[in-house]
């Protein structure tokens, strides 16, 4: 087991600086740019792979680090630099992980090149699980899954929602239920190879925020997949599927276990954002003046500035709790989890709202970038679990 430490070792600093210049000299500069043409940044991503910010080989290098940290340093530098190109280029790995979670050896070779493409062509690929009627409720999910003998092939039929990279992704990978009467004990993960017949993508949706990365609704009009598409193989489903209908514990409770584990990651690109708000206000405090000094030398902004300082660096604490908990296999008895992820993206609102406040008139304009980490904080209250399914876990938890 790694010690936890709050010095950061070597390998770890360097990490944080190398992401964070490239947050700042590719990132940052091209984000207004990719903000308005609400479009996927391919020559950032295509940027970031050259440099090895974008592959497999940097994310298992991550996953690699005992403590747990590394995956959160490097996000909260990304996304420091701007959250919806931070998403086009970290969101590959949300497939990329249930393919690693979940995939045998020869899945994970298969699909994950795929997932990426190469440093001249990169791919995205995409993690479709939300649908029209089950978001929060995972266990009402629609899109059936059925296996054809003859065919050696498994039909996907349903529709997934807010899907990012739907529809622009290489590799989709689609969760779907086996046996709907199981609920989410009866659900499996299917990768969708590139150009299957069946799969469409009917629109981009336009959001408030995170408008350089892609989300898509998906159809799947009777998408047959080969059977070597079932994620795990089917031995493995099936045993799963006995332990559910014989009411044992299953590895959709441990799939519990996997959100758990990817939320302090997602907590720290809220973190990103929050810092880069903070940042850019303290500085700004500093330079305006009115009534003869600059703002900051009045109280209450400078109070502001100490509190928004103060909830990221507690935020911040969480994060890499819950990632050094999770990396070293300690249970989350008290949801830590969804603490961290909780606690970092009701953060990144508030900060962003005070930065906001703190610009005065030049915070609403789009010349300053503040009005857009406005936009993007709120989403860090909505996906990967909304507040109030943080607040269920670690209510249950605690419960317990
Ligand atoms: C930009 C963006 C990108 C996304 N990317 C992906 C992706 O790549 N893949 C993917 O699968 N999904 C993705 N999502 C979907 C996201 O994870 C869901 O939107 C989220 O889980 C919430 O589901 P919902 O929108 O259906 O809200 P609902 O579940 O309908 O919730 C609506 C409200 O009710 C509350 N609520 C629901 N149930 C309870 C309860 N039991 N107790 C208290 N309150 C409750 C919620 O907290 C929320 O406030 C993305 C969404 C967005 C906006």
């Amino acid at each position: 087991m790694a010690e936890f430490s709050l010095d950061l070792n070597e390998e770890q600093r360097d990490l944080r600086d190398w992401v964070h210049g490239f947050a700042s000299e590719v990132v940052r500069p091209a984000a207004a740019e990719w903000d308005a043409r609400e479009e996927t940044p391919w020559p950032v991503i295509q940027e970031a792979a050259k440099v090895g910010l974008y592959g497999f080989e940097f994310l298992a290098t991550c996953w690699a680090d005992p403590t747990g940290l590394s995956l959160p340093i490097a996000s909260e530098e990304l996304f420091w630099g701007d959250a919806g190109i931070g998403l086009s280029i970290f969101g590959t790995s949300l497939a990329v992980a249930a393919i690693y979670g979940s995939g045998t050896p020869e899945q994970l070779i298969e699909w994950v090149p795929q997932c990426f493409g190469t440093v001249d062509e990169p791919a995205v690929a995409a993690f479709c699980t939300t649908e029209p009627e089950a978001g929060s409720d995972v266990a009402a999910m629609r899109t059936r899954a059925v296996y054809d003998a003859a065919t050696d092939e498994w039909v996907l039929t349903g529709q997934k929602a807010y899907a990012t990279n739907g529809g622009i992704a290489n590799v989709h990978v689609v969760t779907a239920a086996v046996d709907p009467t199981l609920g989410s004990r009866g659900q499996a993960a299917f990768v969708v190879p590139p150009d299957t017949p069946g799969l469409a993508s009917t629109r981009k949706l336009a959001k408030l925020g995170l408008r350089a990365s892609h989300t898509a609704d998906i159809f799947l009009d009777d998408v047959r997949v080969p059977g070597r598409c079932l994620l795990g193989g089917p031995e493995k489903l099936q045993e799963r599927l006995d332990r559910a209908r014989s009411g044992q514990r299953t590895a959709s409770q441990a799939a519990m276990r996997t959100f758990e584990l990817s939320r302090p990651t997602v907590g720290a690109q809220a973190l990103g954002v929050a810092r880069a708000a903070y940042e850019y206000a303290l500085a700004y405090a500093k330079e305006r003046v009115q009534f003869g000094r600059p703002i900051i030398e009045n109280q209450a902004i400078a109070f502001a500035l100490s509190d928004m300082k103060m909830e990221i660096d507690a935020a911040r604490l969480l994060v890499w709790r819950a990632a050094w908990m999770g990396r070293n296999n300690r249970p989350f008895l008290a949801g830590e989890g969804s603490m961290a992820k909780l606690k970092a993206g009701e953060v990144a609102v508030a900060v962003t709202e005070k930065a906001v406040q703190i610009l005065g008139g030049a915070g609403f304009l789009r010349e300053h970038p503040v009005e857009r980490w406005y936009r993007d904080s709120k989403i860090y209250t909505i996906f990967e679990g909304t507040s109030e399914i943080q607040r269920l876990v670690i209510s249950r938890a605690i419960a317990r």
